[in-house]
């Protein structure tokens, strides 16, 4: 038997998910099993920005009741959790309807605040994390993300949830030391998951997001749920399904050399069709710095990569791409024109990432419009 399950869920309804995911842990021995009496268990949704649930920038608040209720089931003493880039938690937690969820089930709903050093898995690339204290000491942490695809990683699902346990700022730092090699990256959201080792991961499949991922894609219906007790069998298996290719996945090529890949030739659990595969789904296409040795990653990032460029159409002067670049590399003046010093500028996509109305847009350089044009 697979460590994963996959099965189809069509909507939102209440009713409809808290069935469909009871259906779906059944295979794996039921929530009972992961979850102990008395439990604290951490319910870790994606909670990235302010956004309602129809934008798909984060977990359902259905997807997240169900979990909580299955956990009240068993016994344990459930709390969401988690650590927004750079929206208050409060505005988070309304917006996206955990707030709600949390009321009308009395469970606490908190910031993932307070950093303190996880202890690393054997075998970790990285030997000081910190992560927020509330991850840490929980008894149980179950992940919740939502399928989405990621400018900067290809794509975020389970693994690339528990970076969000990592608290606020400290996330900027992480992306400006090593933001810029993606495979580096992806040890350190692998260590970070290996340490963490959630009992369960579910992941809210039923409408994800695809293109201009994590925060400003275009909705997609996918229609699925999916559990596993391994997040790299989980994440590997949907990026299949997904039609994108696991040699281009940074998180793959990591788990690849470290010889943590799982092995996928049996087929997941479930009423997902084994070997379903979406059609034409947009997947971000990443630049490559892996061409070059690390000494010419100056020459790499100004001739290889893409660069951000601001729609100042679009743009509505909320000034948060400046505040959460890691690098300074942003200043806006009065006008809300952003002049972007491309030297400092790390190519890490939080600007992309952050912007509320999707103003900000990668622009490839002379040398990658050859390389496409000569398909290479
Ligand atoms: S300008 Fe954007 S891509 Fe460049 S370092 Fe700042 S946030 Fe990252
Ligand atoms: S580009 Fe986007 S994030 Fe930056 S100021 Fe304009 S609207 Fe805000």
């Amino acid at each position: 038997m697979t460590p994963t399950v996959i099965i189809a869920c069509p909507d939102y309804a209440e009713k409809t998910v808290h069935k469909r995911m009871t259906d779906l842990l059944e295979p794996l021995g039921g929530m009972g099993r992961f979850i102990m009496q008395g439990e604290r268990v951490l319910l870790k949704p994606n909670m990235l920005s302010a956004s309602p649930p129809e934008r798909c920038v984060t977990t359902h608040p259905e997807v997240v009741r169900a979990a909580a209720r299955l956990v009240l089931d068993s016994g344990g003493i459930p709390f969401i959790g988690d650590s927004p880039g750079l929206d208050g938690f409060r505005s988070v937690a309304e917006r996206t309807g955990m707030e709600q969820v949390a009321q009308e089930l009395s469970i606490e709903i908190r910031e993932l605040d307070c950093p303190v050093p996880l202890t690393m898995a054997a075998g970790s690339v990285f030997q000081k994390v910190f992560v927020s204290s509330h991850a840490v000491e929980a008894d149980k942490i179950i992940n919740l993300p939502k399928l989405k695809t990621h400018a900067q990683m290809m794509l975020t699902l389970g693994v690339k949830n528990l970076f969000g346990t990592v608290v606020r700022k400290a996330k900027a730092e992480w992306h400006y030391n090593v933001g810029l090699h993606r495979d580096t990256f992806s040890d350190l959201h692998l260590d970070i998951a290996k340490s963490l080792a959630p009992a369960l991961t579910i992941l809210d499949g039923i409408d994800g997001m695809e293109g201009h991922g994590p925060g400003n894609g275009k909705p997609r219906h996918f229609g699925l749920l999916a559990a596993s007790c391994d997040p790299l069998d989980l994440d590997f298996r949907i990026c299949t399904m997904l039609g994108a290719d696991l040699h281009s996945f940074p998180l793959y090529r990591s788990a690849l050399r470290r010889n943590l890949h799982p092995d996928l030739k049996k087929p997941a659990e479930g009423d997902f069709p084994a070997d379903f595969a979406f059609e034409n789904v947009d997947i971000p296409k990443l630049d490559s710095l892996h061409l070059l040795p690390s000494f010419l990653d100056g020459f790499g990032k100004r001739f290889f990569t893409s660069r951000p460029v601001q729609d100042r159409n679009k743009c509505v002067r909320c000034g948060k791409c400046a505040s959460i670049c890691p690098a300074d590399a942003m200043k806006l003046d009065e006008n809300g024109i952003i002049a972007i010093d491309y030297e400092k500028c790390i190519r890490c996509y939080c600007c992309q990432e952050v912007c509320p109305v999707d103003a900000i847009s990668f622009s490839k350089g002379l040398v990658l419009r050859a390389l496409d044009f000569l398909k290479i």
